[in-house]
Order: structure tokens, then sequence, then C-alpha cells
């Protein structure tokens, strides 16, 4: 049986609207006003005083009986009370159920229907209640199809209301897409989030350019820790991402080319109810990346390697960085393994960029967050330990080691006889301290 005769979402949005109590609850959420019987089931659940008011109303004018009342007990239920002397005025469809010293007690047939009807009057709102919800229901999937292809719509109009507020409110531009080509120009470009977040402490976003094209595809950015280097990879797949989804772009000018995928091997994540480690996942990653990416694709890699022993991840970010160079993926390396920095000279269409400091006496560290040209050999981890709140013993301790073992290495590079080993240390401080600001 179908009870509501719609064929329109306008038709079906008044029905919802018409529906539904504006505070519903688990027991009530038809509104009243919706469908009349259910109103009289709800009436007479909720004790339908009205209803035994307008009857005991309607008795008095038939019977001209003024002292005709209604009332409940337990035993009998509902009834009609008459003073004794009254009693003798009523008709003969009132039937005596009880007598009192000074009343008398009657039921009549349409009384104890009613009766009936508020017994069962909860049970038989909630069969209706969800009787109607299934009518509802059916017309809303009745008319699904239509319900889907407009949130499509609005949905599609709400994105781009949202890449159009975004782009007039950040001065974003219109990305030129070149669908042939391996050039990527973005000038100027942000990271949207982390400039807010600046913002929101009084600092500056200092804008990037990244360049590449086939013969200049793979950056290796090397650079201290906290410098920007994964900001600056962040923000050019991001630039390259909204470009691909029609957005307008934070940068001042750009040209992308038309990519088949972006690939990403960022931050550290394990899954080890699943039995991967760290490393595994990382290592996961990078493999998916190296099987599928091509040359129309873009990869960025944040310090991969990471997870292992020093020289099982440098000959691995080796290893991948030759084969990404190799095929001539368009890739951002980030990497603290500054041996690199070499191979990148060989590598034909590689370039090593970094994210620099400056470093001065008086004023520390100054971080430029600029990519230039050209590879950092200095990441000041223990400086930022240090910004990080690690106990001083252990800071002291950190940099006598790490003095130690620059000292061995550059005699090993002068003597070039042997290898240091990185794990034979004497100890003995470091003469000069670097103080370390944001
Ligand atoms: P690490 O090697 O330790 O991972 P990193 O070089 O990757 O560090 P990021 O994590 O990119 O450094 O940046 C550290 C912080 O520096 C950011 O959270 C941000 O506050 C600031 N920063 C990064 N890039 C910029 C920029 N272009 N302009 C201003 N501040 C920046």
């Amino acid at each position: 049986m179908k009870i509501f005769n719609i064929s329109s979402l306008s038709e079906l949005s008044q029905l919802l609207k018409k529906a539904f109590h504006p505070l519903p609850s688990e027991e009530e959420f038809i509104a009243e006003g919706f469908d009349v019987q259910l109103d009289e089931y709800r009436n007479l659940a909720k004790g339908g005083k009205q209803c035994l008011a307008e009857m005991c109303r309607k008795e008095i004018e038939k019977t001209g009986v003024n002292s005709l009342k209604v009332k409940y007990n337990k035993v009998f239920g509902y009834f009609f009370e008459v003073p004794k002397a009254q009693a003798s005025h009523l008709p003969e469809y009132f039937i005596r159920r009880q007598t009192l010293t000074n009343a008398e007690r009657f039921i009549t047939p349409e009384l104890k229907e009613f009766e009936e009807k508020i017994l069962n009057a909860q049970t038989k709102f909630q069969e209706r209640q969800n009787f109607l919800l299934d009518e509802i229901q059916k017309k809303v999937i009745e008319l699904s199809s239509s319900v889907q292809s407009l949130s499509k719509h609005i949905a599609t109009a709400d994105v781009i209301q949202g890449f159009a507020t975004l782009a007039q409110k950040k001065n974003f531009t219109r990305p030129t897409i070149v669908e042939q080509s391996h050039q990527i120009n973005i000038s100027n470009g942000k990271h949207l989030v982390v400039e807010q977040n600046l913002e929101k402490k009084g600092e500056r976003f200092i804008p990037n350019n990244l360049e590449m094209n086939e013969e200049n595809s793979f950056h290796l950015i090397t650079g201290p820790n906290m410098a920007g280097k994964s900001t600056f990879l962040r923000q050019n797949a991001l630039i390259i991402y909204l470009a691909h989804i029609g957005s307008f772009i934070p940068a001042k000018k750009s040209i992308i080319p038309l990519c088949d995928a972006i690939f990403t091997r960022i931050g550290s994540g394990d899954s080890l109810s699943s039995g991967e480690s760290t490393f595994l996942v990382e290592m996961q990653e990078a493999s998916k990346i190296l099987r599928h990416a091509t040359e129309k694709s873009f990869v960025i890699l944040d310090e991969v390697g990471r997870g292992t022993s020093t020289y099982d991840g440098l000959s691995i970010a080796w290893a991948i960085m030759e084969n990404l160079e190799n095929k001539g993926v368009k890739t951002l390396f980030a990497t603290h393994y500054h041996e690199l920095i070499d191979l990148a000279k060989k590598l034909k269409k590689a370039k090593n960029f970094s994210a620099r400091v400056l470093e001065d006496e008086k004023n520390g560290v100054i971080f430029l967050h600029q990519i230039f040209e050209g590879g950092a050999e200095k990441s000041f981890g223990i400086e930022v330990a240090k910004l990080a709140g690690l106990p001083s013993s252990v800071i002291k301790k950190a940099e006598q080691i790490l003095h130690q073992l620059e000292q061995k290495n550059n005699q090993a590079k002068i003597t070039n006889n042997q290898q240091s080993s990185l794990f034979d240390i004497p100890s003995s401080p470091p003469e000069k301290e670097i103080v370390y600001k944001k």
C-alpha cells in the first residue's frame, strides 16, 4: 500500500519536514499533525484526558445528569460515577458496576471501548509510527537516485565554492597545466597550513621556488634539522595535487605538468598488530613507489632509510635515489645522509639543494627557511635535541661523541688508509658550542 503519493525531490523534502518531530526521541519521532491515526494513538497513550472529558460532556448533555464524572481505578479501570440520588436518571446503556454509600459507579460500552483503546494505545502508537517510518523510507529509496545525483551536485558546488573562497582569501593563482611536458615551475610556493600556524604566532612563512625538467628531475634536499625540508617537500606535493583537482594554488606563478600519480613516503608509522614494523612499513611504501612511479609521476621521499642501521639505511637510500633518477621520476628526496650529496653531483638528472641556515658567533644559528642550490653537510641534530629538552648530561655526552666521530672521520679522509669505525669512541668534549635559536 502506498500512503504517500509523491514523485519529486521537493515533495520528498516537504514530506520529510512535515514527518519528523523537531525533537525526536526513540519513542516518539513522527511529528504531531502528520498522521490523524497516529495523533489519536498519541493522545490516548498520553491518557486521553481530552477525549474522556469530551465523552463525559456528551453524556451529561444526553442524560441531563450534571454531576456525572469519569474516574479511574486499578480494579475497574475507567467508570462513570454519580451521586446515589441521580443514578435512576441514567439510561439503560449505563451498566452498574459498584454501589458505594453515597454514589453509584457505571460503565458504558463506549467507555469500555475507549479504555481498551487507551490500554493498547502505546503499542499501537509504536506500530503505527514504525509503519509510517517504513513508508517514508520506501519513498526515500524510490527517489534515492535523484537524492544521490542532487547530493553529488551539491558536493561539487560546495567544493568549488570552497576552492573559490580560499583562492580569493589567500591570493591563490591559476596554475598553467601542461599535458606533454616534464617541466615544473612553481614560484613562491607556500604550505598553507604551516603558514597559517606561523601567522598565529606572528611569524612569516618564507615562500620557495621549485624548478624541474627532463634533465633535472631529481632534487636531493639536505640541510639542518628544523630547516624546512619536509615543509618544502609537502608544499610542492600539495600544490601539484591542488592543481590537479581543479583548484587555484598558493604560489605566485606556476607551470605544472599533468601527472599520472603523486607518491609520498613521509613520517613514520607501523602496523604492529598485523606484524609490520616501522621500518618494514617504510620499505613497503618505498617499494610501491619504485614499482609504480613513472617519469610522469611526482614523488616526495622524506628521509628514507632512517629506521635501520646507518650503513644499511644509507645503502638503501643510495640505491633508491639511483633508481628514481635513472627512470627520470620527478623526485624531491630529503635526507640527512650527507654522503648522498656527492652521488647527486655525479648523477646526470640529479641536483643538490639545501635548506640553509646562517651560523653566526653572536646570534647562533638562524633559519632562513629558503631552499638554495647546493648541498649542506651539517644537520645540527644535537642542537635540536637540546631545544626539545633532552637532559644536559645526555646532550654533553652526545656532543663529545660527535666531536670524536668527526675527528676520526677527518683523519681517515686525510690518511685515506682505513675507514673509521662509527662506534669506536674516545671521550673528550668539543671546544666550541653553537647556540641554536628558533
Ligand atoms: P627535520 O630534518 O628535523 O625533519 P625539516 O628540515 O624537515 O626538519 P620542517 O619540519 O619542514 O623541517 O620545518 C620545521 C619548522 O620550521 C616548521 O614546523 C615551521 O615552523 C618552520 N618552517 C618550515 N618551513 C618554513 C618556511 N618556508 N617559512 C617559515 N617557517 C618554516
